[in-house]
């Protein structure tokens, strides 16, 4: 149990808000402007409610402490003053230590909190210095609610804190409804973050099928000493790939069998379809082949419960696209429960335009993972006590 937006009341408070702006950028335009528009009931539910003042804090990619302008949440600051239709002070220092200055100003973002290591190391004194700008923290960065961070964790030790909407949809949807889903439960892994991979240890207790594409396949399939050529893959977690391959769950994941190759890292490579056995020594896995798109489709034809996060292929680019595309129109067809989720997957299926096919489209990749496979959440967590600390 958690407090929510509904059990405050924000007139005349000061607020501060954690939503999460992570969106993706290309040459400082946002490319998916989802997770903006679906922070929006909340900010726009507070700005309406009249706070004394109003500050906006988020993280955008992982600049690992330091200042670079390719993770500066100013195209976010730039379009959200569009949006708002209303002048936003965008304050640079991410360790607040100009704080008087703020005192002015009724609406303000602060710079991506991670250009500070305070904000990934749990500062505590961070969180408190925070926590000192507001009478009430909001937190709606579900897709960030599995990080112990400074801004997930930390401030809702010192004040009265409650869940956006967002975050209030994603926990209702996610935990309350898939405690006892549907089966056959068939969960999708891809995309590139490496660290995925710890959810499946509790992830196979849970599912019927596990399917797995993108680097992470990479990395089980070089630990069963498949030659994958050139592809990313993670060294750190092969040991990790081994000792679960050989579990007694491992009958449950789908590898691929065959893939797309490229010859380099590139939208336009050369690129050819080759099979587990072949000779691609100076290639890369940019996409599942055409047997395994066969073989997955199989098993999501038969699933009931379908949870997907993160894209097989390297879907920006058209010659390996064709994985993530097949199963993202053949679930679109599905009359099943289907969730989506992390921001890479809901930009893929944006980009087939295939949102409202889906049940549930989630923010939090990383995050759906991990209140699927049964992991308490720390964000969640950390409402709850906040919820026992301060109920009258
Ligand atoms: P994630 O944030 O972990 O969901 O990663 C999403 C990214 O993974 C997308 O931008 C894809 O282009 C990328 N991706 C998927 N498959 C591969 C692959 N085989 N090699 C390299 N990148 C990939």
């Amino acid at each position: 149990m958690f407090y929510t937006l509904k059990d405050f009341n924000f007139a005349g408070k000061r607020v501060l808000l954690r939503t999460d702006f992570n969106v993706p950028i290309t040459n400082g335009q946002i490319t998916d402007e989802s997770r903006i528009e679906k922070s929006l009931p909340t900010i726009k539910y507070i700005l309406n409610s009249k706070p004394e003042q109003f500050i906006i804090v988020s993280h955008l990619g992982r600049p690992q402490g330091t200042y670079s302008p390719e993770f500066t949440l100013t195209p976010v600051h730039k379009r959200l003053e569009q949006i708002l239709s209303q002048k936003i002070h965008f304050d640079t220092n991410p360790r607040i230590r100009n704080v008087s200055s703020l005192l002015i100003e009724k609406l303000i973002m602060f710079e991506n909190l991670r250009f500070d290591l305070v904000e990934e190391s749990n500062n505590e004194e961070f969180a408190r210095q925070l926590a000192d700008l507001a009478d009430i923290f909001v937190f709606d960065a579900f897709a960030t609610s599995h990080r112990e961070h400074a801004s997930v964790v930390g401030i809702p030790k010192f004040i009265p804190s409650c869940a956006g909407f967002l975050m209030q949809k994603e926990v209702l949807f996610l935990r309350d409804k898939m405690l006892n889903p549907e089966r056959p439960l068939v969960t999708i892994i891809g995309g590139a973050k490496e660290d995925k991979i710890k959810v499946i240890k509790n992830m196979l207790q849970k599912v019927d099928n596990l399917l797995i594409g993108g680097v992470l396949a990479n990395t089980f399939l070089k630990s069963k000493n498949i030659n994958i050529g050139q592809s990313k893959y993670s060294e750190q977690f092969l040991g990790y790939a081994k000792q679960i391959i050989s579990s007694t769950y491992s009958e449950k994941i789908s590898l691929p069998v065959d893939f797309v190759v490229a010859d380099e890292f590139a939208e336009f490579a050369k690129s050819k379809v080759a099979g587990l056995s072949d000779e691609i020594d100076d290639w890369m896995v940019l996409d599942i082949g055409p047997y395994t798109i066969a073989g997955f489709l199989d098993i999501i034809r038969k699933a009931r419960t379908v949870v997907w996060a993160g894209p097989v292929g390297v879907f920006e680019w058209s010659k390996f696209r064709k994985g993530t595309k097949e199963l993202a129109i053949t679930l679109a067809g599905l009359d099943i429960t289907k969730i989506v989720g992390g921001g890479d997957s809901a930009a893929a299926i944006e980009f087939f335009k295939l949102t409202d096919k889906m049940t549930h489209v989630s923010t939090g990749g990383g995050a759906s993972l991990e209140l699927l496979s049964g992991k308490e959440l720390p964000g969640i967590k950390a409402l709850e006590e906040n919820y026992q600390k301060f109920k009258q």
